[in-house]
């Protein structure tokens, strides 16, 4: 079949995570201390980053006396299964000048006990420890970005939509790492711009010009936040979140400053990726992009606005999201993570309007699958699954919803492959002549546990890339 085009990944995210230790297997003190102190040793004056650990598996929370009786002279901080909430050791406190007399953080919790801080720290108090981790220098991306590219080979991945801004700064460095790691490692890689404004539009405008063409990289959307997450009760609701009244998340932006991105982007042809889960933001997107057409025959051609994650939609916005020919980028493997608390959130009712998968692709919104990997796992087999199944790899069923919202195969297979390549015109994504041959080959194949499925061989423009 075509190799899986993921649209919606942070690569380098992925890599830097599989690169620094993974503590999510651990369920108990003695996992937890071997598997850290293993780590701590190769990691001799430096400092030593994981993820993954959970209070609930391990029957403890890790703080920083724990810690420091592990690794004593090194600075720790490990970010939980949820990348909210940290746990630092006493040498990490110390280089962060966290003592007992440090003021509260807004939006964030600092916990302490008798002695001071306990190295647990919440949201946006993380950032003081979290901003004294260097950065990785660049063999080290080279290895995650590798490793990262590995994987997605595992899993039939031959092309992705990713947005790494934040891990690197630069867009040219970030173009220069990637150049650099997909020749040894050979991945069709679509690149996006995190802007937060007009300015830094204006700003990626300018970038695109320089950009030789690559036989591999292309410019991708520029991405922007328009809301938060529903876990943190921060996506734009138009009512109050079930579960917390007079709480309707956060708009991120003014009508104002998005039309006048909208505007920029509609004059230079550039396709906008606008992160919106809850209604209020979706509200907001239509309005806006659907007020802004295209000025007159001599605007540059662009491809389609996409709008990023749309869990949450209210009655009528599928069908204006349709007329307006917006792509819908979703990541069915969601269902499986909030499933079980998403009703809670949301309510009955609006649930029905919530992930509904079914009646977008029967409405006409072209669905684009991702994985958002590292928050979610990277294979796309598992998204395949979910959107087919509504199910989780364990075949726990999504309930709550009145009307079935699944898809079919064919169609789940179309957004993660055909649907995502047509947004960035490599023209790949489907096994037909006049295409490239990015494909995947697969010895067997069982429609009835989709997740388990796993390619023997990759190849990328007819080359064998990876062989299992
Ligand atoms: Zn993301």
């Amino acid at each position: 079949m075509p190799g899986v085009t993921d649209s919606h990944v942070h690569l380098l995210g992925e890599g830097l995570n599989r690169l620094s230790l993974d503590l999510s297997v651990c369920d108990s003190r003695e996992s937890f201390r071997t598997a850290l102190s293993t780590f701590a040793s190769t990691k001799q004056g430096q400092w030593v980053t994981g993820r993954g650990w959970d209070q609930n598996r391990l029957g403890f929370t890790p703080d920083r006396h724990f810690l420091d009786s592990i690794v004593p002279n090194q600075p720790v901080v490990l970010k939980r299964v949820c990348g909210h909430v940290v746990a630092a050791n006493s040498v990490a406190l110390q280089i962060a000048g966290l003592s007992e007399h440090v003021p509260p953080v807004p939006g964030g919790v600092i916990h302490k006990d008798e002695q001071g801080p306990t190295g647990i720290l919440e949201e946006h108090a993380t950032d003081l420890v979290l901003r004294h981790v260097p950065a990785p220098d660049s063999s080290l991306m080279y290895d995650a970005l590798a490793s990262a590219i590995e994987y997605a080979y595992s899993c039939g991945i031959t092309a992705v939509h990713t947005d790494d801004l934040n891990d690197v700064g630069s867009y040219h460095e970030l173009w220069r790492i990637y150049d650099r790691v997909t020749s040894s490692h050979p991945l069709r890689v679509q690149l996006h711009y995190h802007i937060k404004n007009a300015a830094d539009l204006a700003e990626y405008v300018a970038i695109k010009k320089e950009l030789d063409r690559h036989p591999l990289l292309s410019p991708g959307a520029a991405k922007m936040f328009l809301d938060g997450s529903l876990g943190a009760r921060t996506a734009a609701l138009q009512q109050d979140y079930t579960d917390e009244k007079g709480n309707k998340g956060v708009l991120i932006l003014s009508r104002q400053e998005l039309a006048e991105i909208a505007m920029l982007a509609e004059q230079e042809g550039i396709q906008l990726a606008l992160h919106a889960i809850g209604d209020a933001a979706v509200e907001q997107a239509l309005d806006v992009l659907g007020s802004v057409g295209r000025q007159d025959d001599n605007t540059p051609r662009r491809l389609p606005h996409r709008l990023i994650h749309c869990q949450v939609m209210a009655p009528g916005q599928v069908e204006r999201m349709a007329e307006q020919g917006l792509v819908g980028e979703f990541q069915p493997v969601f269902l499986q993570t909030d499933k079980d608390w998403v009703a809670s959130r949301l309510g009955h009712e609006r649930l029905q309007f919530s992930y509904c998968w079914r009646d977008m692709w029967n409405q006409g919104v072209v669905l684009t699958g991702g994985s958002d990997a590292p928050v979610e796992d990277m294979n796309p087999w598992w998204g395949i699954h979910t959107a087919v199944t509504r199910c989780d790899n364990e075949n726990n069923p999504a309930v709550g919803w009145d009307r079935d919202q699944s898809l079919m195969l064919e169609q789940a297979l179309q957004a993660f492959t055909a649907n995502s390549a047509r947004l960035t015109g490599w023209n790949t994504g489907q096994v037909r002549q006049g295409f490239r041959a990015d494909l995947a080959y697969y010895e067997s194949f069982s429609r009835t546990q989709l997740w388990e499925n796993s390619p023997s061989a990759l190849y990328i423009d007819g080359d064998l890339v990876w062989k299992k």
